[in-house]
Formats: structure tokens, sequence, C-alpha cells
């Protein structure tokens, strides 16, 4: 319906045309999970969409998190709901089966990448999820609102073009130091380590991190090993999920001479999930680059 049409009408359909342009400027409310999902949909949304982020505290573990009551609110209201899936937040499926709403539509990035329980659940950190995810973000939008639905087409396809550098970035890195051994505390890099072809050691310990267990003393000891004895050659730090464990090991590497990089689960305050990638790419680069 175009404005002339409304004052074409008759006065009796004055309010109906108000209600009908009162709905249309009013933008889709968005509820992410995680902060780079959120982050990727106001990139593909822009000025029609409305985003909140539930976890985006860097101080805080995702793991442990726990959902407050304002969370269930803000999902009350939301016509697209994201989070990742693959048991890393659990709390979103029991929040959405306790406030039921008709015409909202979940998207599960585990889902659509054919994740499955056990399986690392860090998957924005594989650089084929985040433009999957985008993709079926913007036909959702489409789907919802035809009437902008250039502006999807136009918005997704600047933001493919802005991972490219990403992109880039890990064939440049992979092409020098594919083969590299590392480790890390957490496997929160996980996916982004094998697409840079680095070979990861120490996944069990990474694993009772994750899971706020104490990692066992043969997969310490190991791990201990590794890095007195410098067969890594990078330290992967996850600042966010950091127990006692995972603290001491950043100590004795940093004791031992190897690099420690650090990363995080969630993506830095006011930065877009590429700039936080390129961000973190860059310091495995420089300290690769140092051995
Ligand atoms: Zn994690």
């Amino acid at each position: 319906m175009k404005p002339m049409k409304c004052i074409s009408n008759a006065i009796a359909a004055a309010a109906a045309c108000l209600s009908f342009h009162a709905a249309a400027a009013s933008p889709i409310k968005i509820v992410a999970a995680e902060n780079f999902y959120g982050d990727v949909a106001r990139q593909i949304g822009g000025s029609h969409v409305e985003v909140v982020s539930i976890l985006s505290n860097p101080d805080q573990d995702p793991h442990l998190f726990e959902a407050s009551p304002s969370v269930g609110r803000s999902l009350a209201n939301a016509k697209i709901v994201v989070y990742n899936g693959a048991d890393y937040d659990p709390w979103m499926d029991k929040l959405l089966s306790a406030s039921k709403a008709a015409n909202r539509q979940t998207l599960v990035v585990g889902q659509l990448l054919q994740k499955r329980s056990g399986d690392n659940p860090h998957l924005w950190y594989d650089p084929s999820a985040i433009p999957t995810y985008a993709k079926q973000l913007a036909s959702s939008l489409k789907r919802r609102d035809p009437s902008h639905a250039a502006d999807y087409t136009k918005n997704l396809d600047t933001f493919l073009a802005a991972l490219a550098p990403v992109n880039q970035r890990i064939q440049s890195i992979k092409a020098r130091y594919a083969g590299t051994p590392v480790t890390a505390t957490e496997p929160v890099f996980g996916y982004m380590a094998q697409a840079l072809g680095l070979v990861m050691r120490n996944d069990r310990f990474q694993l009772a991190v994750m899971n706020d267990t104490e990692p066992t003393a043969s997969d310490t000891a190991a791990f201990e090993d590794d890095l007195k004895n410098h067969r890594v050659k990078l330290l992967i730090y996850n600042s966010q999920a950091s127990g006692g464990a995972a603290k001491r090991m950043r100590d004795l590497a940093i004791e031992a001479g190897v690099p420690v990089v650090g990363v995080t689960e969630t993506a830095p305050a006011g930065k877009t999930y590429q700039a936080w990638m390129l961000d973190e790419l860059d310091a495995v680069e420089k300290a690769l680059d140092k051995q």
C-alpha cells in the first residue's frame, strides 16, 4: 500500500491507514543469545531491525550463564530469535518453551550446520558458519518483510564482502603455518585453528576447562610438558572461560617463553564480528612470526 492510496481513501479508512504505516515503520525485533550473532543481525537488518543480544559481558563465562527474568521478557516480544545450539546455550531452549509466542521464528545455528550435541559448540569460529547464518537470516527477513527485500539482499552482499579480508587472512596464515603444533586452554578457537591448518594439542584438558571440571593429572602433565619442551609454538588462552588450571598454563607458557594469545567467547564491545576475527587472527599471526 502506498501513501497516495491512503490519501485517496475515504476518511473511514484513515484509521486503518495510520495503523498500517505505524506497523510498517516499527523495526523487527530480533533477540540473539550471543552478541556476535546479534551484530550480524544488525548488519543484515540495518534500520529495519532492532536487536537485543543476551550474552555480551566479556567478564562472564558463557558456559556457566543463567538467564534472568528480563531475558525471558525480551524473548516474549521477539519476532526472530537466534541462538547457537549444540549445547552451548541450553537455557535458550528452556526460555523459549516457557514463553510461547505466535509468529516467532527461531534460528539455531547448530541446526543450520547440522552439528550435534558433543561437537565443539564454538561454531562462530568456523569460517563457514557465519556466512551460512547470515544468508539464512536474510531469507527470513525477506519472508517476513518483503517490502524491504532489496535492502536485505544489499546488506547481505555488503556483509559477505566484509568477510573477504578475514578469509584472505586465514589463507595467508595457513600458507605459512599449516602443520604448526599449538595448544589452548579451552576449545573456543578450535574451528579457526583447524581452518588455519594448525595442529591442536591437549584437547581433553580443554574440554575439562570448558565444562568447568578439573583436568586429570595426566592431561595436566602432558600440557606442562608441551610448554616446557616447546612442543607447541603458541598457547591460545580463553580469558572468558579460565579456571585455575587454565591460568596456571598461561603462567607456565610465559615462563617457558611460549607466546600466549588471548581470545574471547563473545565479541568485545563495539566491535563487528569481522573486526573481532581480524584482530584475533592478527595476534595469532604475530605470535607465530616470533617463533
Ligand atoms: Zn567456550
